[in-house]
């Protein structure tokens, strides 16, 4: 059986028109691609408002009534018959057989249907001629807000070919929601996550012409590719666009966050490999900025310049004149027991004060979600009556949906428990008490890893001599400790101390308030 294929579109502006049918053809190719409809020839009507009537439907309707097609596919019924005469005459050759099939984005119809029914729709489409853009922009939306899913399911998950949705997979889904948080540590490379799946059987698949292949760990590129894929969060990108997908997220956005960042951290570190020795990688040349390495020179470790960007004169300093300096800057980063048990005590007023804000903190964002939905629905209301270009739309459409999403997670957080925006200032009281066991230890990892919390990668190595800038509220707490060596001033602390708020929380309610601005960002991030 042989299909003409129609489209239609009723704007008279002929510029705009173009955009549009073209997307609308691509629906209906899909279409006809997917329920197997052999697509003779293509109807495109541009009609403007100088050339009244429709003359490529005139044309279609005679062909048709020639023998040279059997079927018709169009987006909607009433995107064929403008007018009762039209209707009628798609009825009358759907009746006597001449049609033999139309099928729409929705459903089919065949000579046996009910020809009243048939009527009522027409007439609709005659009665309500005004409504035909709403219905359009309806049922894009529809299609938009649906998605398809891609064909087969991300790791953690399965197909369910009975309907054809994405179901969690009980047996991997946990090991890759551990991934997550592994890799959201930044302590594991991809190579690590690769290998921890493939001890837990997640490994490459065999392809289908060597069936000896496969079970072998994933490439790096393929742990990026999950670690970055929205999917695992809910929301899914298909052919450019992001959708909200029905399937259950087996992460939070929170958590996905956090390792957009830490993807982002290791990739700039790229250079930076491994090393044996536990300090390589904390400190760069102040000289020339070349990272610093060990080697191994009668028993003893040195570190130094690689010389990687050219000549440098920076001379080698031996592992336990390094650990000396290293031990003794952080005991400056030792935050005083009277002042962590100054600042728990506000925390906890603190928290106190906070949960009366948070009711009114919960329903501001409530209205922003529900102004972000108003958005996205504008926007694409814009879309579909081009007067937006696609890639604006696609990415304006993406902003405003992670927007969305986040604002959800903060406002489900804060609605079921208002001391979790204090549990990172608590633990970093607990840090920076715990930093005076680190730096008088021997426990080299530790040190490094407490090193990378206060200075980022702001370490250098200058004349033998490890120095840098501390970062955030490191800083803060090093001046304070200089400024004010007694102790009862921690009020005066608290309140001169200030770094910018994260983003994820900015322009809620606690952002201006003192104690919060004490929150550690960086360091719990990473
Ligand atoms: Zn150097």
């Amino acid at each position: 059986m042989q299909y003409f294929l129609y489209a239609r579109k009723s704007t008279d502006v002929e510029d705009k028109q173009v955009l549009s049918i073209e997307a609308q053809l691509s629906e209906l190719r899909a279409l006809a691609k997917q329920e197997q409809l052999n697509v003779v020839e293509v109807f495109v009507e541009k009609k403007s408002a100088k050339m009244p009537g429709r003359p490529i439907f005139i044309e279609m309707m005679a062909r048709i009534q020639k023998g040279e097609a059997q079927g018709i596919i169009c987006w909607k019924i009433d995107r064929l018959a403008r007018n009762p005469v039209d209707g009628g005459q798609i009825q009358w050759l759907l009746q006597n057989g001449t049609i033999q099939h139309i099928q729409t984005h929705d459903r089919a119809y065949y000579p046996a249907d009910n020809v009243l029914m048939m009527s009522v729709e027409f007439g609709m489409a005659n009665q309500y001629i005004r409504d035909l853009s709403v219905n359009t922009k309806r049922g894009l939306r529809e299609k938009a807000r649906q998605g398809i899913y891609p064909s087969s399911a991300p790791l953690g998950y399965v197909n369910n070919p009975r309907t054809k949705t994405i179901a969690v997979d009980r047996r991997t889904a946990p090991v890759i929601r551990k991934a997550f948080e592994m890799y959201a540590e930044n302590k594991y490379r991809l190579e690590d996550i690769a290998n921890f799946l493939h001890q837990n059987k997640i490994s490459t698949r065999a392809t289908r012409r060597w069936s000896s292949d496969g079970g072998k760990p994933h490439s790096k590129d393929q742990m990026t590719w999950m670690l970055s894929n929205p999917f695992y969060y809910g929301h899914f990108k298909y052919s450019g666009e992001m959708y909200e997908g029905k399937h259950t997220p087996l992460i939070d956005k929170r958590l996905f966050d956090r390792v957009q960042e830490v993807l982002k951290l290791r990739g700039k570190k790229k250079a930076l490999k491994n090393s044996p020795q536990v300090f390589c990688g904390l400190l760069s040349c102040d000289s020339c900025d070349s990272s610093i390495t060990a080697e191994k020179q009668k028993g003893h470790v040195y570190y130094r310049c690689t010389r990687k960007k050219g000549i440098c004169t920076e001379p080698y300093v031996r592992e336990e004149m390094l650990d000396f300096q290293l031990s003794e800057i952080l005991a400056r980063f030792v935050l005083p027991p009277e002042w962590a048990a100054e600042l728990n005590r506000l925390a906890d007023k603190d928290e106190k004060e906070t949960s009366q804000i948070a009711a009114a903190s919960v329903q501001e964002m409530r209205s922003k979600i529900a102004s972000l939905d108003g958005k996205i629905a504008r926007i694409t209301d814009l879309f579909v009556d081009q007067d937006i270009e696609r890639d604006v739309y696609l990415e304006r459409r993406h902003a405003l949906m992670s927007e969305k999403r986040s604002l959800q997670e903060q406002s489900l957080l804060l609605e079921r428990d208002v001391a979790v925006w204090l549990e990172p200032m608590r633990e970093w009281i607990n840090e920076a008490q715990a930093l005076t066991g680190i730096a008088q230890s021997q426990d080299y990892p530790s040190k490094k890893s407490s090193l990378q919390k206060v200075f980022g990668s702001n370490l250098t190595l200058h004349a033998r001599e490890a120095r840098g800038a501390p970062q955030n509220q490191w800083l803060s707490l090093a001046q304070a400790k200089t400024d004010f060596p007694k102790m009862g001033l921690i009020s005066t602390v608290v309140r001169r101390v200030g770094f910018e708020p994260t983003n994820a929380y900015s322009g809620m309610v606690y952002s201006h308030h003192p104690l919060t601005t004490w929150i550690p960002t960086r360091t719990w991030l990473l």
